[in-house]
């Protein structure tokens, strides 16, 4: 199908007019991909990727549509549609468009989620300081943390935030190399070019990067040649003051690396992704529903939270589950229709909650101390390392904010994060801590 070379003036009027309306990615999902085909004076024919597309053109602008766009003497709009022919590898709705845009940087193709932005990025008490490290290194690469390594386990929005740093120095430092790349893409990037005897070069576009982006890097354990490779890239980068961002599902300590690999990891800064609280959860289904023009009641999306809670690409799936039948049947989203079509994914009875009572007495049995003492100011040793447990564990278990979790030990958010980061580093080095630790874990179920 051919596009209008010159671009309709009354399309792109009604563009400009709705892009001021909308968000941005509903606009990139829905309205950027429509295309002019025609404009005659019978009016125009617009291409759209998909039925949905039409549908979401029809319900949310039609009024819109008929002051921007031609209409007919009976005042309807005299506008066409048609389908687009499906791209061999494109998705074929927009329900969900993971198709990769390419930004271009000098000498350097960017391969970035489109939707992987900070905008698109639902803060939360279980992601707001990752994301703030995030949007500092994207502000001034290399002179926050570096590397910034970030872990969580899957699902949970590490790739999101990584490819969000490309975005957003791509288009402040337009004139800095940036590589987002995938720790599987890097060792084949390696392998390809041993084979090609191109290795000298392949070095020397690594080590003249300016930002370096590495998704998954626990894909380099046991891959021996290959992090050493890595790891003197790393130094050299890092040598050179470039910013390095990692991402991965376990901290660098338990990484299955060298030392000396490990020791690179732990320079900067580490941050952690949990899985979010409820109201988060709630937050991002809506949001997720709103860009996909979905409307979810408050009491569905707390529903489906309820139910779905340690990953964030299950609830987005959901999302996208629900929206394909909503169109389909053409019906609005109710309960039944949750339960219907989620039926499997909502198998799980809201997950049992932990509370901070259950904590206090699992560590105190262990610990063999009272749970009135993990409560008081008290700095004996006895006490001290016990009450941390206790906090080292509420942040880990309890879905709640620090400040909650602060105030049922009479404490404030930076005190338990202190407390968190002395216990950290005290398991590394005290087995019997981490034992005692892991027992009092396991006691939990008992108080629950
Ligand atoms: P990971 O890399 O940690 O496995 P991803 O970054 O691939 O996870 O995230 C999985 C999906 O969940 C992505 O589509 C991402 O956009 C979405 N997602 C994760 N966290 C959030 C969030 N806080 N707000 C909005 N979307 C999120
Ligand atoms: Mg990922």
């Amino acid at each position: 199908m051919l596009i209008c070379e010159e671009k309709s003036e009354a399309w792109s009027q009604f563009l400009e007019y709705a892009e001021e309306r909308c968000s941005a990615t509903a606009f990139e999902n829905w309205l950027a991909p429509i295309r002019v085909v025609e404009e005659s004076d019978e009016g125009l024919i617009l291409e759209v990727p998909n039925i949905f597309v039409k549908e979401y053109l029809l319900e949310n602008y039609l009024k819109d549509l008929s002051a921007f766009l031609p209409l007919r003497s009976d005042g309807q709009l005299a506008v066409e549609f048609v389908i687009a022919a499906p791209k061999k590898e494109e998705k074929s709705t927009a329900i969900e468009d993971l198709s990769l845009v390419k930004t271009a940087t000098p000498e350097v193709n960017l391969k970035l989620n489109r939707n992987y932005i900070f905008d698109n990025f639902i803060e939360g008490p279980s992601n707001q300081f990752v994301k703030s490290a995030a949007i500092g290194i994207a502000s001034h690469p290399s002179r926050t943390y570096n590397p910034l390594f970030i872990h969580g386990k899957v699902g949970l929005g590490k790739t999101h935030l990584l490819h969000a740093i490309g975005h957003a120095i791509g288009q402040s430092h337009k004139n800095l190399r940036i590589q987002c790349i995938t720790t599987e893409a890097f060792i084949n990037d390696l392998v390809d070019s041993l084979r090609n005897k191109s290795v000298a070069q392949m070095k020397k576009f690594y080590r003249h990067l300016d930002v370096l982006l590495v998704d998954d890097i626990q894909f380099l354990q046991n891959r021996l040649n290959f992090e050493e490779e890595f790891c003197n890239m790393f130094e050299a980068l890092i040598n050179q003051n470039k910013q390095i961002v990692i991402t991965c599902d376990k901290p660098p300590s338990l990484l299955k690396l060298s030392e000396r690999m490990v020791a690179r990891m732990e320079w900067g800064l580490v941050a952690q992704l949990t899985p979010p609280d409820l109201e988060t959860r709630v937050a991002i289904l809506q949001h997720k529903a709103e860009t996909r023009g979905l409307s979810m009641p408050q009491e569905t999306a707390f529903y489906i939270a309820e139910r779905i809670s340690q990953n964030v690409r299950q609830l987005e799936g959901a999302v996208n589950k629900l929206t394909a039948y909503c169109h389909i049947l053409d019906t609005s989203l109710t309960e039944d229709l949750v339960i219907e079509v989620l039926g499997e994914m909502l198998k799980h009875a809201p997950t049992k909650r932990i509370s901070i009572d259950a904590i206090f007495k699992a560590v105190a049995q262990v610990f063999q101390v009272r749970v009135s003492d993990l409560k008081t100011n008290s700095r004996t040793k006895e006490v001290v390392i016990p009450r941390q447990t206790a906090m080292y564990l509420a942040k880990e278990l309890v879905n709640d904010s620090l400040t909650t979790i602060g105030s049922a030990f009479g404490k404030t958010h930076s005190t338990i994060l202190h407390a968190c980061k002395n216990i950290e580093s005290k398991i590394k080095k005290d087995p019997l801590l981490a034992r005692q630790i892991d027992l009092a874990r396991k006691g939990l179920d008992e108080y629950c």
